[in-house]
Formats: structure tokens, sequence, C-alpha cells
């Protein structure tokens, strides 16, 4: 990675969706993309927020809420939580953001609706799918995301969005595009069984497997080093 300035990272990686939106032949509005700022600076959150990103994720709680004080007067920003979360920790995730990209059982969810503070809109869910079957992944596994997904459809104060996942690594990209493949059909199975449901948002697509995820259908790609450089921790 260069060590190119925020701004520069930033628009770079809006043209990258964008070229790979256009190799996919789908429309440029149709995918978004969430800045993953885990482990660096509030105050680099603030200046790409400067310049026009309002979408951001975060993995780990507590660094998450003190950035999110820090930054409390910026507008219109969004937090996603995409990181794994242990069943104590759900009420600060209720209550502090807008998404919850990696519910992946249903205690979690069941929690994250009965504390969703009522003055705030449903919670936005993604359920996270082991795709690639890793042991010791998280991750609901594929065949009991239904099973899953028919619950969390049922809560109140969550809208069940779509799903997330994290593939096995590869540098090939029809190696990538399987397990992508496999989420997308398992989202359209859903959307078949669950007609009411909110179903719109395939939350996949990071730095090293953004093309492949536009090609298979990605509505939110989640770039981290793309955007703010390699991390120096986890
Ligand atoms: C860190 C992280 C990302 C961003 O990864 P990069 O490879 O830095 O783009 C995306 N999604 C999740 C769930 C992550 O934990």
């Amino acid at each position: 990675m260069t060590d190119i300035a925020l701004p520069e990272s930033l628009a770079q990686a809006h043209e990258r969706l964008t070229n790979a939106l256009k190799m996919a032949e789908r429309p440029l509005d149709s995918a978004m993309l969430l800045a993953v700022s885990k482990t660096k600076p509030a105050s680099m959150i603030r200046q790409a927020w400067q310049h026009g990103q309002r979408e951001f994720g975060e993995n780990y709680l507590q660094e998450a809420l003190e950035k999110q004080a820090e930054l409390a007067d910026l507008e219109s920003i969004v937090w996603h939580f995409i990181g794994p979360l242990q069943s104590n920790k759900t009420r600060a995730v209720a209550e502090n953001f807008a998404w919850m990209h990696s519910v992946d059982r249903l205690k979690i969810a069941k929690r994250l609706s009965e504390q969703r503070p009522e003055h705030l809109p449903p919670l936005n869910i993604c359920l996270q799918v082991n795709i690639s079957r890793e042991a010791s992944k998280s991750g609901v596994m594929p065949d009991e995301v239904m099973a899953l997904a028919k619950e969390v459809a049922a809560l109140p104060r969550l809208n069940l969005r779509g799903l997330m996942a994290i593939p096995a690594p590869s540098d090939s990209l029809a190696e990538q595009r399987a397990p992508l493949a496999a989420l997308r059909q398992l989202l359209t199975d859903l959307q078949v069984a669950l007609p009411d449901a909110p179903l719109d948002t395939l939350s996949m697509g990071m730095s090293d497997d953004l093309e492949a995820a536009v090609l298979e259908g990605a509505t939110l790609v989640r770039l981290g080093t793309a955007i703010f450089g390699a991390r120096t921790t986890q």
C-alpha cells in the first residue's frame, strides 16, 4: 500500500467501485461503499466525512464507542457494527449503531431487538454466513441460514436486510467468485421464503475481492485497507 493521502485513497476506492459496477453492467448506484475504520483514529474518520463519506464500519465495540463520542458532531454519519459480538455486549450496539452485520445466532438477535431504543428506527441486520465452511470461523452455516432468518425476521425492532460473509481468501477471481455466488443464491432463497422482509443487502467484498463481489451482486462493499491504509494492529 503506497502511503497516499486519505482524500486520494477514498476517491480511488469510489473509482474502483464504479469501475467494478461498470464491468458488471450494473447501475452505478447499486452498491454502497462502507469505510471500515477499525484501529484508525477518529481524526481519519472526520477527514473521510469531510470528503463526503457517511457510512463507517467498526469491529471493536469499546474502540467504536470512544470514536463515536469524539465524532458526535458529525451530521448524518451512519455507524455499522461488523465485528464479532458477545451476547452481554448487545445493548451498546442496539443503542449506538444503525446496522449490525454479524448476527449469527438467535440469542444475539433477540437481545438486539429487545434493547433497541424506541426513539430509534429498527436496527438493520445482516446475518453473517460462514460461506466457506471454515472451522473456527464465525457465522451461521449455510444450511442453517433459512431457519435463523425466519426467526430474526419476526423480531419487532429489527429489519432483516440481508447477508454478510468473509470468504476464505484467494488470489484467483474464479475462486473468489464461487462463495460470493453461493451467498447471493442464499439471499435469493430468503427473498422467496420471506417476501415481506426488506431483504436487499449483500454485504460482501473487501479490499482484496471487491471486483469479484460486485460481479456477484454485492450491494455493500466493506473497504478498510484500500481507504485508510494498512493496519498496524489487529
Ligand atoms: C477489517 C474488515 C474489513 C475490511 O478489510 P480490508 O481488507 O482492510 O478492506 C471488512 N469486513 C470486515 C468484517 C472486517 O473485519
